[in-house]
């Protein structure tokens, strides 16, 4: 148990900082090892993560799930998953700019709390937020970017690999990826 990062899931639960604090059923703080080293950063969560408060849960998160466990990689583990925004957008729109900005603040302190070796961006929203607004998903997955200590990567949406299978090689080799550079990180 990280008791930093308790202490703030309970402020962050009682957070109304913006609308969407007014509509969702479970604020959605976080879910996996509270100690993980790699963490993945997704965009904002859907219906089922709303009524469970647990991130990447519904059919794509099983898939993220199962991609990640045939590396070596889980939450029960070595990872953790949160989201750049806490609070499901009303019918799965997009999270307005403000409401983005409003909820910077949790993410930010709960990656100053974990100090993650590589972050791992799941989606092109979630990558353009975290690494840059001109990322491309479909040139730069899987590349390593350095910002000081730490690797950001970006793998493909699973929500996309479901819709197209064919990505779904890629996305695997791409996790691999990340599983061999945290061994190579942590064996030195
Ligand atoms: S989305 Fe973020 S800022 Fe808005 S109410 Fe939820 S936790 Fe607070």
């Amino acid at each position: 148990m990280n008791e930093k990062l308790s202490v703030l899931k309970n402020e962050c639960l009682k957070c109304k900082a913006c609308e969407l604090g007014k509509s969702r059923t479970n604020v959605v703080f976080g879910d996996g090892n509270d100690n993980a080293k790699i963490v993945f950063i997704g965009e904002a969560p859907g219906a089922n993560e709303d009524l469970q408060g647990k991130p990447f849960v519904g059919r794509s998160g099983k898939l993220l799930d199962e991609m990640c466990e045939s590396v070596g990689l889980s939450r029960n583990t070595n990872i953790y998953i949160a989201n750049t925004v806490k609070c499901r957008p009303p019918e799965n729109r997009d999270p307005s700019p403000y409401e983005q900005r409003a909820c910077a603040g949790w993410l930010k302190g709960q990656l100053e709390i974990m100090r993650p070796l590589i972050i791992v961006c799941v989606g092109r929203i979630a990558a353009q937020e975290v690494i840059g607004k001109d990322f491309s998903i479909s040139r730069q997955h899987g590349e390593f970017f350095r910002h000081g200590k730490m690797y950001l990567t970006a793998v493909y949406h699973p929500a996309a690999v479901l819709r197209n299978i064919n990505l779904k090689p890629a996305t695997v080799e791409d996790l691999k990826k990340v599983r061999e550079l945290y061994d190579k990180i942590t064996a030195g």
